[in-house]
C-alpha cells in the first residue's frame, strides 16, 4: 500500500490520497480477517476491493503517463494529451518501460553540466533547511538502514563515472564525499533520511540498500 506500493498519480503529482486511501482499504480487509477469526489471512480481499475502488480507476487512467513522458518532453506532451483529453485515460493501449530506472543514468561525460541558482531563502532554500523542516528525528542507536552491498563502488564507479549521483539526487543531503588526505570517501548521514526511497531506485549500480528503518522518526510536517 501507499508509496512502496507505487500508489503515486504521477501525471498529479500526488500520492497522499492514494496512500491514505490504500491504507483503508488494507485496514478494512484485516479488520473483516479478524472479525471472522482468520488471525493468518493473507488479506486476499484487499486486491480485490482495490480494484473495485476509485483509486484503481484513478491510476488506471494515469497509467501512461511516464511511459510517455520518458520519450521525450514534445512527444509525451502530445500523447498524455491524447491519451487523458481525446480518451480519457481510456486509451486501448498500456505503455510500459523500455528500461529501469538506474539504466537511464547519463554518464557524466555525456552530460551537459548545470549550473543551478543558489537558493534565495525566500522562495528557494537550502536542502538541509528542508530537512529542518521536515522534522525527521531518528533514535541515534537504531539500526542503519542504509547499506552498501560492495563499500568500494561509490569512489570506483558512481564518483568517477556518474560524478557521485547520490550526493546530488538525495534530498536530504545524506549522502556526501569527503575528501580525506587526497582521498575520496563516501559518508552516509543516515540520520538525515527522509526514507523518500530514490537511491534504492535511482543508484545506477544499484549497490544501495534501503531497509526498512525504525517507525516513527518522520518526516512530519505539523502544520500540514
Ligand atoms: S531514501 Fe535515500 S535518497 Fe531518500 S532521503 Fe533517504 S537517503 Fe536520501
Amino acid at each position: 500500500m501507499g508509496d512502496e506500493a507505487g500508489f503515486l498519480n504521477a501525471s498529479r503529482i500526488k500520492g497522499t490520497h492514494a496512500a491514505i486511501k490504500s491504507g483503508m482499504l488494507v485496514a478494512e480487509a484485516a479488520f473483516e480477517a479478524l472479525g471472522a477469526g482468520r488471525s493468518h489471512d493473507a488479506l486476499e480481499a484487499y486486491p480485490n476491493a482495490f480494484r473495485a475502488s476509485w483509486l484503481h480507476d484513478e491510476l488506471h487512467r494515469a497509467r501512461n503517463f511516464k511511459p510517455w513522458m520518458s520519450k521525450g518532453l514534445y512527444t509525451g506532451t502530445l500523447m498524455v494529451g491524447i491519451d487523458q483529453l481525446l480518451f480519457r485515460g481510456r486509451a486501448p493501449w498500456t505503455l510500459g518501460h523500455a528500461q529501469a530506472d538506474h539504466e537511464t543514468l547519463t554518464p557524466k561525460a555525456k552530460a551537459i553540466p548545470i549550473e543551478y541558482p543558489k537558493p534565495d531563502g525566500v522562495l528557494t532554500f537550502d536542502r538541509l533547511s528542508s530537512v529542518f523542516v521536515s522534522n525527521t528525528n531518528h533514535e541515534e542507536d537504531q539500526p542503519v538502514h542504509l547499506l552498501l552491498k560492495d563499500p568500494a563502488v561509490p569512489t570506483t564507479v558512481n564518483l568517477p563515472v556518474y560524478a557521485g549521483p547520490e550526493s546530488r539526487y538525495c534530498p536530504a543531503g545524506v549522502y556526501e564525499f569527503v575528501n580525506e588526505a587526497g582521498t575520496a570517501r563516501l559518508q552516509i548521514n543516515a540520520a538525515n533520511c527522509v526514507h523518500c526511497k530514490t537511491c534504492d531506485i535511482k543508484d545506477p549500480t544499484q549497490n544501495i540498500d534501503w531497509v526498512v528503518p525504525e517507525g516513527g522518526g518522520g518526516p512530519n510536517y505539523p502544520d500540514m
